[in-house]
């Protein structure tokens, strides 16, 4: 592997500013080369402290208040669209995480409230 590519993967494998040690493991599910654990370990030290800060990313509280009192009182709706070639709606009960996965014509309003 030449270097520049080297410096492009580097590059690339810094974008999350993952800190040293997830770099290291999502390098080695991907690419090899050697020295790849210096490379890593340089590249993350020479912008120090975001990378440290994503080592140890604060909580954020979790709030009672913002916690449904009964099943289905809150939802999350999301939509994968083009997912497996089609467009699916997914709603997810905030109290019990469950989660419904509805086929869907689009995801525009009008579908999202009258699904099919
Ligand atoms: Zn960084």
């Amino acid at each position: 592997m030449s270097q520049s590519l080297r410096e492009e993967t580097l590059k690339l494998l810094h974008l999350g500013h993952f800190g040293i040690e997830r770099t290291n493991q999502l390098a080695r599910t991907i690419v090899y080369w050697p020295g790849i654990d210096k490379d890593i370990h340089d590249l993350c030290k020479s912008c120090d402290s975001y990378c440290e800060h994503q080592n140890n990313p604060p909580k954020a509280p979790v709030h009672r208040s913002m916690f449904p009192e009964k099943p289905w009182s809150q939802i999350n709706i999301d939509h994968a669209i083009n997912f497996m070639g089609s467009n699916w709606m997914i709603i997810v009960d905030a109290f019990s995480k469950y989660p419904c996965i509805h086929l869907t014509q689009s995801p525009s309003t009008k579908s999202t409230i009258e699904p099919r």
